[in-house]
């Protein structure tokens, strides 16, 4: 049977964008439906590290992450979603590196965030095998989170549905949608069945293909392609927090403010292939003991987003492997699983928001932060668009 309800908002796409644009329009009292075309999201919102990481973004971007951190306490509060609240470092490993963390310190005191600068001996002995010969110094930000983010997202929609009246329709692909019965939106799925709503949300992640193809192409969108691992359990390492290397510092939005940052950069000769592939070193340890360890970059235009391919490249793993055994003593290196990631992001820009017709909203490509800023950005985007700004 056809679903001829007609709801507040549809919701097209349940990654992070999606999923927490559903919350805060319920939240508001409003009708929603989530149409996702797979049976739980699968993109970028569960391949990621599940790294909520505010310290990283720009300070014009800093609200969002942490009005973020306040959303998932407020969540993980009535159900357990798999929050940690462990905090996150950045490991300096020369004095260039030092420098900036200590330039970012007196950026974070100024903004009144917390963060401790630890010498070589306290940050080694806060993280069980961190390397004496790696870490110089490191920045710790006490008050922030990781997840799992593949259960993350699923414990926020069946949250959704069972607690707020969120209708979620999954391996629901929005195919086509039209204006009709004057102002109102009508989309169609893949099974041509109807959905009609007073406003369309469109968070489609990289799936640029289906809906309004031709927006993005004039958009200056790229898409980036990230190469993961995971190690089998630790019997009894434990690392608990984030875990940035160097080459994050050198790499990170909110560095880029620092004083030094640009003296700095211009000194640093880059290993080719971390330049050519954007590697920088991360650790997430999960709570059964497993670490995640990433990441690489590697980029196409949304138009061109097929030449990324799908091959996993052995070389590039080797390479971060090489460098992650350089910064942490792990009890295993064996590998359980590999993976790939693909994120969208605007040229020059932090987020893609279009509206089309006053009532077709496009919300998209907000990059590597999407874990963190993403709840947060979501609550003013759909404050703003219900008019409660
Ligand atoms: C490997 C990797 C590591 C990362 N690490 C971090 C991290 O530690 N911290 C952090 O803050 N960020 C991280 N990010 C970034 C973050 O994951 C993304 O910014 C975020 O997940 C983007 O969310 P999204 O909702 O826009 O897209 P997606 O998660 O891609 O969701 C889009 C959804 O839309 C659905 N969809 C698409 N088209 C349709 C359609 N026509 N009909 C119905 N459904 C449709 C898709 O199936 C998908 O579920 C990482 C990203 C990657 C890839």
């Amino acid at each position: 049977m056809l679903p001829e309800k007609k709801y507040d908002l549809i919701v097209i796409g349940g990654g992070v964008l999606g999923a927490f644009s559903a919350f805060h329009a319920l939240l508001l009292g409003k009708s929603v439906a989530l149409l996702e075309r797979n049976k739980r999201p699968r993109q970028a919102t569960v391949r990621n590290f599940g790294q909520i990481v505010p310290s990283g973004l720009s300070t014009d971007w800093r609200k969002y992450g942490l009005k973020s951190l306040e959303i998932y306490r407020e969540l993980q509060a009535i159900r357990d979603f798999s929050l940690r609240q462990n905090g996150t470092a950045y490991v300096a490993s020369d004095e260039d590196e030092v420098l900036l963390l200590h330039e970012m310190n007196d950026i974070d005191r100024q903004m009144g965030y917390s963060s401790q600068l630890l010498d070589q001996r306290a940050a080694c002995a806060r993280f069980d095998g961190l390397k004496t010969s790696y870490c110089r110094e490191a920045l710790f930000y006490p008050e922030e989170y990781s997840c799992d983010p593949r259960q993350m997202i699923g414990c926020v929609i069946d949250y959704l549905v069972e607690q707020a009246d969120l209708q979620y329709f999954p391996n629901t692909v929005a195919q086509d949608i039209e204006m009709d019965r004057g102002r109102t939106c009508k989309v169609i799925s893949n099974r041509k069945e109807i959905f009609w709503s007073d406003q369309i949300l469109i968070c489609n992640g990289a799936e640029y293909q289906l809906l309004f193809p031709e927006l993005y192409e004039d958009e200056a969108l790229e898409c980036s392609k990230l190469q993961m691992m995971m190690t089998k359990p630790q019997k009894n390492r434990k690392i608990l927090g984030n875990i940035l290397s160097g080459l994050s510092i050198r790499r990170y939005e909110s560095f880029r403010e620092c004083p030094s940052y640009t003296n700095v950069q211009s000194r640093y000769v880059q290993h080719e292939l971390v330049r050519d592939w954007g590697i920088h070193i991360l650790f997430k340890q999960a709570d059964n003991g497993q670490v995640i360890i990433g990441d690489s970059h590697h980029y196409a235009d949304a138009v061109d987003k097929d030449e990324l391919g799908f091959d996993i490249l052995q070389e590039v793993n080797d390479f971060m492997m090489l460098r992650a055994k350089e910064i942490f003593n792990l009890d295993t290196w064996d590998l359980d699983r590999i993976w790939t990631g693909v994120y969208s992001q605007c040229k020059g820009r932090d987020v893609l928001t279009r509206t089309i017709e006053n009532k077709i909203h496009i919300l998209n490509a907000i990059g590597g932060k999407g874990m963190t800023a993403g709840p947060g950005y979501t609550f003013y985007h759909i404050n703003k668009l219900f008019g409660n700004d």
